[in-house]
């Protein structure tokens, strides 16, 4: 990063990364956590993980957020865990719940229908609610404002590998606005009028579109249709003024007015991935190829062993997904003619 500035959003190619030197001097980042006082011990390995691959060595703050208060063993435990500052926010009830303009009779009736599908949460209405604050509220909360950057964590998470410089001062200096380390295909079931919904947006409001988008990654036919791919949002490491930016507020208001999270589940990874993908400039978007990464039921392993080594990484590059033909991310390294790691292809298939 000695070039001081000189790299431009859009003028560097990722092979020429440098990680940035620490300094001593802290981004206003944050990690974020969304759960229930019963996620407790399975977000403790989660929280230990990052703390001892990662936070330890920078001492970032950590928000809990929750629809219920947290009890004082939630706050105590996790307190004792998290080498920076611990926050406990709890959400206000009016966003936790069904908005005015939802008919909950034909909400329910979707509902019996996806649980007759065998849709995963299909019948769940927390889970939607979920889905809906992590799209479109956790950054208003009021303990987000002291940041601009965050990295979302969940339970039963793990890191594998070391990662020995600021990430989020990366962001920063790389004008990188979203991050993510699994891409995948999405439940179609789920998400059945998402597309359609969001070409209604595009054609109101074409001034929010990014000229140097990355639609080619999300759809194979030019915006006729969605192919599915979104990025995994329980790793998210973000610019909290993407979803700040009106373009998003928009985008956000009109998919909560067509209802689609409750007459459907729209999940917030395929609505956070479709606006990242078309209000971004292509080159804000990357990939963490060399951070290792678990969320059952998939891993990411760094498949250069030299990665593995230099991160002192405890997974098995058999298990990797990156490379597989159901993941996304092959996709998303051609689209963007990146050079993929060594040794990919034998991960493949
Ligand atoms: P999955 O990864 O899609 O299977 O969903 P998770 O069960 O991991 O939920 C996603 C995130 O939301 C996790 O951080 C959960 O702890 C959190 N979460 C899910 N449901 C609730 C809920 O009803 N209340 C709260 N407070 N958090 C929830
Ligand atoms: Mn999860």
């Amino acid at each position: 990063l000695s070039s001081g500035g000189a790299i431009k959003s859009g003028k560097y190619k990722v092979d020429e990364i440098k990680y940035p030197k620490y300094t001593g001097k802290k981004e206003k980042a944050t990690f974020v956590t969304l759960a229930r006082n019963s996620d407790l011990y399975s977000l403790l390995p989660a929280i230990k993980s990052v703390e001892d691959r990662f936070n330890h060595k920078f001492q970032y703050d950590w928000v809990f957020l929750n629809d219920e208060e947290f009890t004082e063993e939630f706050q105590r435990v996790t307190t004792s865990m998290v080498s920076g500052k611990t926050k406990y926010g709890l959400i206000p009830k009016e966003q936790w719940t069904f908005p005015p303009h939802i008919d909950k009779e034909k909400a329910a009736e979707t509902r019996n229908q996806m649980k007759e599908d065998g849709i995963i949460y299909g019948d769940s209405i927390p889970y939607r609610f979920m889905c809906r604050y992590e799209s479109g509220l956790f950054y208003r909360h009021p303990l987000m404002e002291d940041y601009d950057w965050y990295w979302r964590v969940e339970p039963d998470i793990k890191l594998y590998c070391d990662i020995d410089y600021d990430v989020f001062k990366f962001m920063k200096d790389y004008y990188k606005k979203y991050a993510f380390t699994f891409s995948i295909k999405e439940y179609v079931g789920t998400i059945k009028t998402l597309w359609d919904t969001t070409k209604e947006f595009m054609t109101a409001h074409p001034e929010h579109l990014a000229k140097n988008n990355m639609l080619d990654f999300i759809s194979d036919d030019d915006g006729d249709t969605y192919n599915l791919c979104h990025f995994w949002s329980n790793f998210e490491i973000a610019s909290l003024d993407l979803w700040r930016s009106k373009a998003y507020s928009d985008y956000f208001d009109w998919l909560d007015q067509a209802g689609g999270f409750f007459y459907e589940r729209w999940g917030d990874a395929p609505v956070h991935s479709i606006a990242a993908a078309l209000f971004l400039d292509r080159s804000e978007i990357h990939h963490f190829d060399s951070m290792g990464y678990y969320h059952p039921p998939f891993h990411q392993c760094p498949v250069d062993e030299d990665v593995r080594l230099n991160h002192k990484c405890d997974c098995n590059p058999k298990d990797d997904f990156t490379w597989k033909s159901y993941s996304c991310t092959t996709k998303f390294y051609t689209v963007n003619g990146m050079t993929k790691p060594k040794g990919w292809h034998l991960h493949a298939g």
